[in-house]
């Protein structure tokens, strides 16, 4: 393959347009080129935060696209096929993929089994045949991106929580990620739904994927203990990833109860956990995107099945060209921005 175009990582915060190899499809790998892509919180975490992934990386880990060629041992895809990739690559048979664990596989090596380069004309997918799934006929690109990452977070944020129908739960922030917990929270039938947001585009979104009632964080611990009769809710989700919300959601939960973090804690090196009355008894779960084939055929069914529709999330629409003003939207919350479809 020629030369590609696209966003690379050049500094600390910085990133530019910038023409790469990608060379040929290896074994396992998959060739894509890219329909629709876009811009995700751990996107500015990585360029911003983490000094492991150097100067030079192609960035961007969601996209759907089109094959356009495959290695050896690739026999579930072939050129053509419309497909979604996770954002994280397995190999389906080290000892955490038959666990289960697809999402911290250890052949390609977690944490950095994360797919980069998907803000380009083509990407390289590794783990082709457990890390891609096909598009069916009719679900257009902007539905099926969601599964790539924020959708699979955001329904795992719930689905760690365990079994939350008919029960009272508080999610913290209604960023892209957030508000995908507040669409599973109604798809798993919560039996009341209360989100904390301030900024009016995403508490008018929240309200419209699920939310019974938005509370300012400001006074959102007081808020919700006033709403459940001074308990707390059964489970309280962390979707923001600063201390502050970590120790309001604590606060918010009932004993017994669950605190679901999912929050990337970009730029914190230690999180407390305070040993106060809120702490006793709680259930704290963490969740990294749940990964592989299966599970994004499993987010494409609930996609097809209607019940969920998550494409109101691209609020803009960008040319690849445009990319590094993208970043600086993305970053700066400019302008009501939740999702930018890329293309
Ligand atoms: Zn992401
Ligand atoms: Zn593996």
């Amino acid at each position: 393959m020629p030369k590609v175009k696209g966003c690379v990582k050049t500094d600390k915060g910085a990133v530019a347009l910038s023409d790469y190899e990608l060379g040929d499809p290896g074994p396992g790998q998959a060739l894509v080129k890219m329909a629709l892509s876009t811009i995700c919180g751990s996107d500015i975490h990585i360029v911003d935060d983490i000094d492991d992934v150097p100067a030079g990386m192609p960035m961007g880990h969601e996209a759907v696209g089109v094959i356009e060629a495959v290695g050896d041992g690739v026999d579930r895809f072939k050129p053509g096929d419309r497909v979604v990739t996770c954002c994280l690559s397995s190999c389906g048979s080290c000892e955490q993929c038959v666990d289960g664990n697809l999402n911290v596989c250890r052949t390609f090596g977690a944490p950095m089994n994360l797919l980069f380069g998907c803000q380009g004309e083509a990407y390289m997918a590794n783990g082709a045949d457990q890390s891609m799934a096909i598009i069916p006929d009719g679900m257009s690109d902007r539905q099926a991106i969601f599964a790539a990452d924020i959708m699979s977070t955001g329904f795992g944020a719930i689905e760690r929580a365990g079994d939350v129908e008919g029960k009272t739960v508080a999610i913290f922030a209604q960023g892209p990620v957030g508000l995908c917990v507040t669409a599973a929270a109604k798809y798993y039938k919560a039996g009341r739904i209360i989100t904390v947001e301030s900024i009016p585009e995403r508490v008018a979104m929240s309200r419209q994927l699920g939310a019974d009632e938005v509370f300012d964080p400001d006074t959102a611990v007081e808020s919700i203990l006033e709403a459940t009769g001074g308990v707390g809710a059964h489970v309280a989700v962390e979707a923001l990833g600063k201390q502050v919300t970590f120790g309001n959601c604590l606060a918010s939960t009932r004993m017994g109860g669950t605190i679901s973090s999912v929050g990337v804690y970009g730029g914190i090196e230690e999180l407390t956990v305070p040993t106060d009355g809120n702490f006793i008894h709680r259930n704290i779960v963490t969740t990294l995107c749940p990964a592989g084939r299966e599970r994004l055929e499993h987010l494409l069914g609930i996609i097809e099945s209607g019940e969920v529709d998550l494409e109101p999330l691209l609020t803009h629409e960008h040319s690849l060209d445009d990319i590094v003003a993208s970043y600086d939207t993305f970053r700066a919350h400019d302008d009501g921005v939740l999702k930018i479809a890329i293309s």
